[in-house]
């Protein structure tokens, strides 16, 4: 495992992508960080998420 695997595995192993931007979300949960080596080498066991700013751009109920 590389050292930025073992930063962004959460406790279940899992590496959560954003399913649109690509960044990744951090084993805290509280940050999305853009990960090149995930993005140009997907790893094992990632799972597709959603960050916060693709969900307020995408899913978003204020904007019309
Ligand atoms: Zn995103």
């Amino acid at each position: 495992m590389t050292n930025a695997e073992e930063n962004y595995r959460n406790r279940s192993g899992i590496i959560v992508m954003c399913m649109y931007c690509r960044r990744t979300q951090s084993k805290a949960g509280a940050r999305w960080d853009r990960v090149e080596e995930f993005i140009q080498n997907r790893p094992k066991d990632v799972s597709d998420g959603l960050c916060d700013d693709c969900m307020a751009r995408y899913y978003s109920s204020q904007k019309s």
